[in-house]
């Protein structure tokens, strides 16, 4: 068996705990059968990394019967070392609060109330605005007749969500419309 830090905090811990309590006097069989109806025994490992920052921590997810059932954590990677802030602590509720949205929300100008839309509606929407803000709000020069070719009009706020490769083309595409203002959730 390969001994990892993981392993060796697993097992330290669950020795250091059977020892304390059969040392205390209690029958320790009833926990272990708990231990072993834990939703996560049996569960697949899938290692990841923590969506919310640029700290990039690496969390394992564990994946039972198609669906994920726990998230931590991981010990053995040198960045976070099995910690998570409070944020990547809550990284399993982003996928099973029930509060999570999984269809676009639309609240028109004006209006106090959000509408469910679908995909196809929404892109179209995004589309036409950024299309027509660019046809009006296009700069081809400064006052002093220099080419700036910018919009200054759109505004992009990037996430931790999208993988490096999807930045480097959304940056691209930004660039490409002109777009100079530009940030990021993950900064920090
Ligand atoms: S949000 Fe917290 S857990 Fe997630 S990568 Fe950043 S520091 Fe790590």
């Amino acid at each position: 068996m390969a001994y990892t830090r993981r392993t060796f905090l697993k097992m330290a811990g669950a020795s250091a705990l059977c020892m304390t309590l059969a040392q205390l006097g209690f029958d320790t069989k009833e926990a272990r059968a708990y231990a072993t109806s834990l939703k996560i025994e049996g569960a697949k490992e899938v290692h990841s990394v923590c969506p919310f920052c640029a700290v990039c921590c690496q969390i394992i997810a564990h994946v039972k019967d198609g669906r994920l059932v726990s998230t931590e954590g991981d010990p053995d990677f040198p960045v976070n070392q099995g910690s998570l802030c409070a944020k990547g602590a809550a990284l399993f509720t982003m996928y099973s609060s029930h509060h999570r949205l999984t269809k676009p929300m639309y609240r028109a100008p004006y209006s106090s109330s959000w509408v469910e839309k679908d995909w196809d509606w929404t892109f179209r929407q995004i589309a036409r605005r950024i299309k027509d803000a660019r046809d009006k709000d296009f700069i081809r020069t400064d006052s002093r007749g220099r080419t700036v070719n910018r919009l200054e009009s759109v505004f992009s706020m990037g996430t931790s969500h999208a993988s490096n490769e999807e930045c480097a083309v959304i940056h691209q595409a930004l660039k490409g419309l002109g777009v100079i203002h530009q940030d990021h959730q993950a900064r920090t």
